[in-house]
């Protein structure tokens, strides 16, 4: 029987790992880390939206949320305490940079259902919010920081968003799920060097010398991903790049009946995403606005782990500015973490030019959502590529088991056009 590894065992790798099992195949997962869950996925704060930019990248997210909602049903065995879903809702405020109505069209051609809300509905939903417009975001230290509002926003508001309960329990979840299907997890087991002979890759090397034999090999390294590529020569026909981005979440606790746990808000309007944490916590993470420098990495293990005081007085600040209730604390709380940025800020799940090596890269700080689907996604694209299938040329149809959609999976092709749709923020 042929092999199949597995380089990474965050909640992309896992889910893979899962269904490639699932498929009968033999499967060896390797992480370098001591635990299943450590890379971005442990950061995430597990948002699970619609609002994508292209057709694909909606009808996946809502193809996924059926997985979260009966994840035991997904995972097929027991594998002990679950991760839950927390249904919230999210309200997307209105942006131009986002605009409303291609996201209503998206769904309308999905089915997702919707509301749209004026600045009177937002009121009435969202306790103490304040619905003025202040575009552009702007830094703290800004003159205009404080300027009067120079007019009212409304919302998309989405009833079936919400967000994972413990990203890396999911993780951990899938990875437990592989291994009843029969998936072999070698955890402290470092990929440092990919062998390839007449243009096929055909093991990995590593950090304790040892090798490993593979028909086909997948990187789900998340920010690492880049360097594999690497390793293996891989990249010189993508069209998309990946590269690892730090990023800053903050925590603290929520205003006054919002809610436990409150509704999600999507607020470009002033560069700020907030979601509710059961037991009246606040999770507050950033949209890249264009006043924040954008911290690039080039090695993702240099990242600061700590909270840093601006970041956190600046994302609780636009949060406090929006709901009125919220006190900005004087210590930074939170987590931090390491995006893998594509070019577009769109995941590539493809082949590349060297057979057997495929990817499941530049999750751009918004996949975790995906990964039950993004399991199914490789799977198919790997059987259906080993059997003889041109995914360059006439790309895998993934038919999606709960909602009947059918997905083109050319959509997330490493050689695609750049999704000039794309907010170019961690909305997608
Ligand atoms: C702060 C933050 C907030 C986020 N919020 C959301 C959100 O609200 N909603 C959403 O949908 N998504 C969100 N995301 C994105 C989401 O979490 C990621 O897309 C997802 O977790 C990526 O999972 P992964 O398995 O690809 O990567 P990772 O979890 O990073 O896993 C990669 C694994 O590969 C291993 N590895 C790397 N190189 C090697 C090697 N050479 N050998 C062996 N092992 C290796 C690493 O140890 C790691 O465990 C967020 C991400 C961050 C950082």
């Amino acid at each position: 029987m042929s092999t199949d590894v597995v380089v990474g065992a965050g909640v992309i790798g896992a889910s893979i790992a899962l269904e490639l099992a699932r498929a009968g195949r033999r499967v060896i997962v390797v992480d370098r880390a001591g635990g299943v869950g450590l890379g971005s996925t442990s950061a995430s704060s597990a948002v699970v939206r619609f609002t994508f930019s292209t057709l694909a990248g909606v009808a996946t997210a809502w193809e996924s949320r059926f997985c979260w909602q009966d994840w035991g049903d997904h995972l097929g065995c027991d594998v002990g305490e679950l991760t839950r879903f927390e249904r919230t809702g999210l309200a997307m405020l209105d942006v131009d940079l986002a605009p409303r109505a291609r996201y209503v069209s998206l769904f309308r051609e999905v089915g997702v259902p919707h509301e749209e809300w004026d600045s009177e509905m937002l009121r009435a939903r969202i306790p103490g919010i304040d619905t003025g417009r202040y575009w552009p975001p702007k830094r703290l230290g800004n003159e205009r920081f404080w300027a009067d509002a120079d007019g009212e926003l409304g919302a998309l508001y989405t009833p079936d968003a919400g967000y994972v309960s413990d990203p890396q329990r999911a993780a951990q979840n899938l990875a437990a799920a592989a291994v009843r299907h029969g998936a072999e997890l070698r955890l402290r087991s470092t990929v440092v060097g990919v062998d390839s002979a007449g243009g096929r890759v055909v093991g990995v090397r590593l950090g304790d010398g040892t090798t490993l034999a593979c028909d086909t090999l997948v990187n789900a390294a998340g920010p690492w991903s880049g360097r594999l590529n690497a390793l293996a020569g891989v990249g010189g026909d993508f069209t998309i790049g990946v590269r690892p981005m730090r990023q800053e979440v903050a925590h603290v606790a929520a205003p006054p009946g919002f809610g436990d746990p409150g509704m999600s808000i999507a607020d470009m309007d002033l560069g700020t995403y907030l979601r509710g944490e059961r037991g009246g916590g606040l999770l507050v993470g950033g949209t890249e606005p264009e006043c924040d420098p954008l911290q690039w990495l080039d090695d993702p293990d240099e990242a600061n782990p700590s909270p840093t005081a601006a970041v956190f007085e600046a994302q609780v600040t636009r949060a406090a500015r929006r709901l009125t209730d919220l006190t900005v604390p004087s210590r930074a709380r939170g987590v931090v973490g390491v995006y893998d940025v594509a070019d577009d800020w769109t995941p590539i799940y493809d082949r590349t030019e060297l057979d057997g090596y495929y990817v499941a890269i530049g999750t751009s700080g918004n996949q975790f959502k995906n990964a039950p689907v993004v399991g199914q996604f490789m799977a198919a694209i790997i059987e259906q590529v080993e059997g003889g299938l041109d995914h360059d040329a006439q790309p895998v149809r993934f038919l999606a088991k709960h909602t009947g959609l059918t997905i083109d999976l050319g959509a997330f092709s490493r050689r695609r056009g750049v999704n000039t749709g794309s907010s170019g923020t961690v909305l997608g």
